[in-house]
């Protein structure tokens, strides 16, 4: 009897709930892949590139190992039907289950065809510390606000590494579908190169073990300064499951105690927090979590959301993190905060098109997180920022980004600036702007909008809302 361990986003050999079932329990095993094209983003997606970068990366690793990732390419029913004609004695599959969106209802289609074609699914949880259904208040009810879940959180017991002993596997590996295999080779080949993006298992441990050794111990001081970087940077690795969160938490556990590690922890749970909160609310990928705030009047004005796309709306601090995004595929989370605010507050720009925007862009794209953070920002979500307590992106700028250095790095046309108008360049004067060799208006924008007037007009759209609902 033939199994079939099916890998989406748990990329990865090691500490792999589904994988290590699938070892225990099959006489011959099948690794594979399924690359559905009605997911693509399209050939300027970051998000997809580093996406599929990943699952070559993978394919690499079990080669490596002396197995073979199956790769089937094109519509899920058919792929797995032509998967059952080719080998009939497959009888088991093997997944790590999604528990929201897109996967969950990938996950429902597919459990169809596995019945149809009387095939047996085992599905684990694998994702997270604690999936979505496990913490509850003590009513029974989902929690809304993120400080009595983590209390909560904090009190249960967490799960150990899983061992797998991948070399027990008997793997099949001949190739069995080898035209999908081009297929997929091809459509690599027309992704966005990524050069630097290091990825797979063995990048993802490099990263962590660096983290805990040299960052951890100072995260919380440190985290909110861009320029220090002296974050993990595992949220790519843990949205492609190149390491297990369970390896992750471990790991720092077991570190000396210390305040960095404790709100490092807590930054895990609110991975977990985010996912309970789109498990249980699956319509927030398209509407507002809050009901007050569903009838907002949106300016969305497209020649300014074109603007903070390509970060030139006269805020540095604002157009250093959307070239950041642009540029590398990942953006500070202080600055993703700044940036959230900046283009719902500020422009009044409904927060389903940073979302989105976000979503195409980011290597770590998490729809959970992502839509939690946006919601999060644009006060829309259970447990979000109050509407009238908006970012200021100046000020903002000047105590994250204190010297301008982060600015610097990224807006190549303000180098020249040091001192605080940096931070505020429509404030410098007509000599100081020959001095510095940038115009305003000319080398770099004017603000486009003025943050003052923007936060009267914003507060008015949310209260205007809530009067109406
Ligand atoms: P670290 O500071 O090292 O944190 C460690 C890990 O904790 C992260 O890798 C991540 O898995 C988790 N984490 C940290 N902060 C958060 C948070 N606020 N919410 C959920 N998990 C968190 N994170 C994503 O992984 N994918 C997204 O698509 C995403 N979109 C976001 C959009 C907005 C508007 C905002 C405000 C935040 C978003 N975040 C997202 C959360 C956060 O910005 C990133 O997780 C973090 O910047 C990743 O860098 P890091 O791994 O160095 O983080």
């Amino acid at each position: 009897m033939v199994s079939v361990m099916w890998f989406r986003r748990d990329l990865r050999l090691e500490d792999n709930a589904a994988l290590k079932q699938a070892i225990d329990e099959s006489e011959e095993l099948l690794l594979l892949f399924h690359v559905n094209p009605d997911q693509f983003l399209g050939e300027d997606s970051s998000n997809q590139a580093a996406f599929f970068k990943s699952v070559d990366t993978f394919r690499k690793e079990i080669e490596n190992s002396g197995g073979v990732l199956q790769i089937l390419y094109g519509d899920l029913e058919e792929c797995f039907k032509r998967l059952k004609e080719r080998v009939e004695d497959w009888t088991d599959v093997y997944v790590n289950r999604d528990e929201k969106g897109y996967g969950l209802q990938r996950d429902k289609v597919a459990g169809l065809v596995f019945k149809e074609l009387g095939v047996k699914t085992h599905a684990y949880y694998d994702h997270h510390i604690h999936p979505a259904h496990e913490i509850k208040t003590n009513t029974g009810s989902y929690y809304k606000v993120f400080t009595p879940y983590f209390n909560k959180w904090k009190e249960l017991q967490k799960p150990n590494v899983i061992e797998v002993n991948f070399n027990a596997a008997k793997i099949r590996n001949d190739l069995l579908f080898k035209e999908d295999a081009k297929q997929f080779e091809s459509f690599l080949t027309n992704q966005l190169p990524l050069h630097e993006l290091e990825l797979g298992t063995k990048a993802a441990t490099a990263r962590l073990d660096h983290f805990v050794e040299s960052f951890l111990n100072e995260y919380k001081e440190a985290r909110d300064y861009p320029m220090k970087d002296a974050t993990s940077h595992l949220s790519k690795h843990l949205r492609l499951g190149e390491v297990s969160v369970r390896t992750v938490y471990n790991k720092v556990k077991s570190a000396e105690p210390s305040i960095g590690r404790d709100t490092f922890i807590q930054e895990l749970a609110w991975r977990d927090f985010y996912n309970m909160i789109y498990a249980t609310h699956p319509e927030q990928k398209d509407q507002s979590i809050k009901e007050a705030f569903r009838q907002i009047e949106w300016d969305n004005n497209e020649e300014n959301f074109d603007k903070w796309t390509k970060g030139l709306t006269g805020y540095p601090i604002v157009d250093a993190a959307m070239r950041q995004l642009n540029e590398t595929g990942w953006m500070h989370n202080r600055l993703r905060m700044i940036t959230a605010s900046f283009l719902t507050k500020d422009l009044l720009i409904d927060w389903r098109w940073g979302e989105r925007y976000f979503q195409e862009k980011l290597i770590d794209y998490d729809p959970a997180s992502n839509i939690g953070g946006w919601q999060w920002a644009a006060s829309t979500g259970t447990d979000g920022v109050p509407y009238f307590r908006i970012f200021n992106p100046t000020t903002q700028s000047e105590k994250f980004d204190k010297s301008g250095e982060f600015i610097r790095k990224f807006v190549p046309e303000l180098k020249q600036l040091h001192g605080k108008k940096i931070h505020d360049p429509s404030k410098l004067t007509v000599e100081e702007q020959d001095a510095h060799g940038v115009i305003i208006g000319q080398d770099y924008p004017a603000p486009i909008v003025s943050h003052k007037k923007s936060r009267e007009l914003a507060i008015a759209a949310f209260e205007k809302s809530k009067k109406i609902t």
